[in-house]
C-alpha cells in the first residue's frame, strides 16, 4: 500500500457533495398520482411463482402494483417499453438522479438515448424502513440480478432458475422469440423488497433478509406502456443464499390497476423533447 501523503488528512477531509440535484428535474405532480390511484380499479392480476418470472402489461396511464403475497421475498423486476424494446429501464442513471435503493416520489429512469421517466413510485409500504445501522436499506438498484455465469465463476456449477434466467424464458415465452434474443432484452433490475448496502468497513456489497411481511406492496404509476418481467428470486428473503433450490421462496403478485379517469399530466417541455442527440459533430 502507498504511504499516505502529507496533506493526506486535508484530502480526506474535503466534504461531498450530491451529483444531482434532483430538485432541478421536470417536476412530476406527485400528488396528482396518487389521487388518481385512489380511483383506481384492478384490471388484470399476475402471480409469479416461487423461483420463476412472468410478464405482464401495463397501459400508459395505468398503475402495477407488486404485492408480496406471503412476505420473505425479493423480487428483479425488468421494465421495458413495451412499443420499443430498445428503450428499457436503467438501474444506473436512476440510482445516480435518486440513491440507491428508491421509494415514493423516486422514478425509474429509461436507457439512453431516451432517458425517459419510465414510472413514478407512488406508494412504498416499507417507505418507513429508511436507512438501518449498517447502511442496508430497501428496494436496491445497485444490484443486477442473481445469474448463471456468475454462479457457475463461483461455484462451477450450472444453475437454472437464477433471476436472468428466468427473466429470460419469460421474455421469450410473451414475446414468442428464441431464448438466446431474449437473453439480450434483459438488463440490470430493480431489487424489489431487497434491503442491501455496503459494508462500512470495506464498501463491499451487502444483503440481510427482507423487512417485507405479507401485505407489502409498491405502486407505480406507468408514463409509457410497459412491459414488465418480475422474478421470485431463487434467494427468497435474500438473508441467507441464493442460486440454488434449498432457500425458501415465495411467490409475488402483479396487479394492474386504471383510474377512473385519465391523469392530465402537465409534462415539462424537457420531457417531451430530448437532448438534439449530435454529441458536437
Ligand atoms: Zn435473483
Amino acid at each position: 500500500m502507498a504511504t499516505p501523503p502529507a496533506d493526506a488528512a486535508e484530502r480526506w477531509a474535503i466534504a461531498p457533495i450530491v451529483s444531482y440535484e434532483t430538485h432541478q428535474l421536470p417536476p412530476i405532480d406527485l400528488a396528482e398520482l396518487q389521487a388518481a390511484l385512489t380511483t383506481a380499479t384492478e384490471v388484470g392480476s399476475t402471480t409469479i411463482d416461487p423461483r420463476s418470472a412472468s410478464c405482464f402489461e401495463v397501459e400508459q396511464g395505468s398503475f402495477f402494483r407488486i404485492v408480496n403475497v406471503e412476505g420473505h421475498q425479493v423480487g428483479d423486476l425488468n421494465l421495458w417499453n413495451r412499443d420499443d424494446l430498445g428503450e428499457r429501464f436503467y438501474s444506473g442513471k436512476t440510482r445516480q438522479l435518486h440513491a440507491s435503493h428508491v421509494s415514493t416520489g423516486d422514478h425509474l429512469w429509461t436507457s439512453i438515448p431516451h432517458l425517459n421517466p419510465l414510472c413514478t413510485i407512488v406508494e412504498d409500504s416499507l417507505d418507513w424502513y429508511g436507512i438501518d445501522e449498517y447502511g442496508g436499506s430497501v428496494h436496491d438498484v445497485i444490484g443486477t440480478r442473481c445469474d448463471p455465469y456468475t454462479n457457475f465463476r463461483l461455484r462451477g456449477e450450472n444453475y437454472h432458475q437464477c433471476c436472468h434466467s428466468n427473466l429470460s424464458r419469460a421474455l421469450a415465452d410473451h414475446c414468442q422469440v428464441p431464448l438466446a434474443e431474449a437473453e439480450l432484452h434483459v438488463h440490470d433490475v430493480m431489487n424489489v423488497f431487497m434491503c442491501t448496502g455496503f459494508t462500512l468497513d470495506t464498501h463491499q456489497y451487502f444483503m440481510k433478509a427482507t423487512p417485507a411481511r405479507a401485505g407489502d406492496h409498491i405502486t407505480f404509476y406507468a408514463h409509457k406502456p410497459l412491459l414488465g418481467a418480475l422474478s421470485a428470486c431463487p434467494g427468497g428473503n435474500c438473508g441467507s443464499t441464493h442460486s440454488d433450490d434449498e432457500t425458501p421462496c415465495y411467490p409475488l403478485r402483479v396487479d394492474v390497476l386504471t383510474p377512473a379517469e385519465p391523469v392530465a399530466i402537465d409534462y415539462d417541455e424537457r420531457l417531451t423533447s430530448a437532448y438534439d442527440g449530435t454529441h458536437g459533430r
